[in-house]
């Protein structure tokens, strides 16, 4: 399918691995310029290579924290003036709901909430004022379904997803859409990482515990970074401007809801 987004610029923060890269590939693939970004240099550089030869299309790779006010003025600066924005960062680490600190939550807040907020802010007058624009924002299946464990990403995703439900419907009229698409497990750095954390507390082997997570999924394993940037780029698509404020799941049918 063309997904008439060719010649689009695409800004997909925290790419070089992972989710975020499985994005800025797709919106790669559809014919998009695409400024990628991540804190290390090397993978990011190493990626944006591996992307900018397969796809033909021009990557531009800026090291940067993305969830400092700095890093954010760097990434911006350099993608200049965008239709699409993918928002995406690091998950806070697991703990317990007793341990975590004020520190902590404004740490977690500000990661991953504050800081796609003050990214659409700064993209979304552009977007309006040219009548086009996506914005996508990586958040999690927790707002849907909280894992214990995970208490700091809860809260602060689940804030922005009250953020993005009333302002995707402040921007809908000037033919911006704002999406949220909410990755159950994937097989990412991120899952080995949760799975390490899951085998030490039950005392089991990585391969048990990742069986034992693969079971709990009716699709009967983990998500790929490809399947989920297929689904982003089709939010950014010409065909899906009338889906607006929508939190679509990709968990293989972990969260066992009806709607
Ligand atoms: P990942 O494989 O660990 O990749 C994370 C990417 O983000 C890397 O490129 C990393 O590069 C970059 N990054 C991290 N912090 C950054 C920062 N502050 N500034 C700029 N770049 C940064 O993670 P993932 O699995 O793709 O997860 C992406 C997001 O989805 C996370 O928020 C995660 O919590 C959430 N999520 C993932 C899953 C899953 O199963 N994978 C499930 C639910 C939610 P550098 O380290 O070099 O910066």
């Amino acid at each position: 399918m063309d997904l008439g987004i060719k010649g689009k610029r695409a800004l997909v923060c925290a790419s070089s691995k992972g989710l975020g890269r499985g994005c800025a590939e797709a919106l790669a693939e559809a014919g998009c310029t695409v400024v990628m970004n991540a804190r290390g240099a090397e993978a990011l550089e190493a990626t944006a290579a591996e992307i900018r030869a397969k796809y033909g299309v021009e990557v531009i790779a800026v090291a940067a924290d993305i969830t400092s006010e700095e890093g954010r003025r760097k990434v911006l600066d350099a993608a200049g003036q965008i239709d699409i924005l993918v928002t995406n960062a690091g998950g806070p680490p697991p703990g317990m709901w007793s341990d975590w600190t004020r520190d902590d939550f404004i740490k977690a807040l500000d990661g991953n909430m504050l800081t796609p907020i003050a990214l659409m802010q700064a993209s979304l007058p552009g977007m309006m004022e040219r009548g086009w624009g996506r914005v996508v924002n990586i958040t999690s299946q927790a707002v849907k379904a909280p894992l214990g464990v995970l208490g700091l990403s809860n809260s602060a995703r689940t804030g922005l997803t009250g953020f993005v439900a009333g302002t995707a419907r402040q921007v809908a009229g000037s033919g911006v859409t704002i999406n949220n698409l909410l990755p159950g497990t994937h097989d990412t750095d991120r899952a080995v990482s949760l799975d390490t954390g899951a085998a030490k507390a039950q005392g089991v082997s990585m391969d048990e515990a990742r069986k034992a997570r693969q079971a709990s999924i009716p699709a009967g394993r983990y998500g790929t970074a490809a399947e989920f940037g297929a689904a982003c780029a089709f939010l950014c698509s010409q065909h899906a401007g009338f889906i607006v404020g929508q939190n679509l799941l990709l968990d293989g049918g972990a969260v066992n809801t009806t709607m």
